[in-house]
């Protein structure tokens, strides 16, 4: 078992007869993910860094995970230190980073650095390619149910597309229960909310946000980063793949692909999430000034359950999408 602290060619893990497993997802999904934010701070980490980033230390550690890969590129400048402070607690760490500039011959660099430090073959990577590109085949028809023929909530999207960075370690019984879902969804009456939503930035550390917004007569049909974490686009190459993902390099890949999903899917308007104390906050800026529809900015910190200020600035905003609509 490998974590992963963020998306990585996750096909170079499994093709090595290793399984992937995301600690961001690891760390959520946790009975008490708020106790493992406590812990990190008992360790030393301080207030204001970033909650997700504690969570992972945390989870890795208690979890007993020996070996571990941390994207130092692309990602979070965080995890760095993170996994220095996690080898001196006797982690292996592996460091992944994506270059900036989306550098093909860069990228192809540290894919064959992974490749050769988990001892694997580029046939035996493609081969593994090739199976994974029938689940992502499986989570774009999941992808269009929910925006095109609208039987799939927004929740149920961000679980399987957040899923996807690590096929939740298991890509067999993923695309066993994605299979079970989609012939299940396919017979439902398709929703007829008034409102429809993009959600943009980090998945949301929150619980009840995509129910609050179904409950007020909208819904999320895209979610940007988790749809990135699927790579729905069917790219023949993996390098090709792994340049296409958005979320790693300059913010103008993210604008375009936003921009196509606002035509595509009739958004009326996105929510902008952020996490307190990331530097993805300052994003902000360049999505309001160059995206054509409302953007409500949202900041979450701990994990736990949406709190009622936020509530009400979603219900207010979903509110003025309503009366604006002719
Ligand atoms: S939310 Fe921001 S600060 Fe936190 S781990 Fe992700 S990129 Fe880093």
């Amino acid at each position: 078992m490998i974590g992963i602290t963020a998306t990585i060619p996750v096909e170079i893990v499994f093709a090595s007869g290793h399984k992937a497993i995301d600690l961001n997802n690891l760390f959520i999904t946790a009975p008490h993910p708020e106790e493992l934010v406590v812990r990190a701070e008992r360790d030393g980490f301080a207030h204001n860094i970033c909650a997700w980033i504690k969570g992972i230390y945390a989870v890795t550690l208690e979890e007993g995970l020996e070996r571990i890969i941390t994207v130092t590129g692309g990602d979070c400048s965080n995890t760095i230190a993170l996994g220095e402070v996690l080898a001196a607690r006797g982690v292996e760490v592996i460091p992944f980073a994506f270059p900036l500039d989306a550098d093909r011959q860069e990228l192809c660099i540290q894919m064959d650095r992974l490749r050769e430090t988990l001892g694997t073959s580029w046939a035996a990577i493609r081969k593994t390619k090739t199976r994974l590109d029938g689940i992502r085949a499986g989570l774009s028809r999941l992808d269009q149910l929910t925006y095109r023929e609208n039987r799939v909530s927004g929740l149920e999207n961000h679980q399987f597309l957040v899923s996807s960075s690590d096929f939740g370690g298991d890509p067999e019984t993923f695309q066993r229960e994605l299979r079970s879902f989609i012939r299940k969804v396919e017979e439902r009456e398709p929703f007829r909310e008034e409102i429809r939503l993009g959600y943009l930035g980090v998945p949301p550390i929150f619980s009840g946000f995509y129910e609050l917004i179904e409950s007020l007569g909208a819904r999320v049909v895209y979610n940007e980063v988790q749809r990135q974490f699927g790579m729905l686009d069917g790219k023949a190459d993996i390098v090709d793949q792994y340049l296409a993902y958005t979320y790693p390099y300059s913010v103008e890949g993210r604008l375009a692909d936003i921009t196509k999903a606002i035509h595509e899917r009739k958004l009326d308007g996105l929510i902008h999430y952020t996490q307190t104390f990331c530097y993805r906050q300052i994003y902000d800026i360049l999505l309001r000034k160059n995206l054509p529809v409302p953007i409500l900015t949202l900041e979450g910190d701990r994990p736990g359950p949406l709190d009622s200020r936020t509530g009400l600035r979603i219900e207010t905003f979903i509110q003025m999408l309503k009366d604006r609509k002719p």
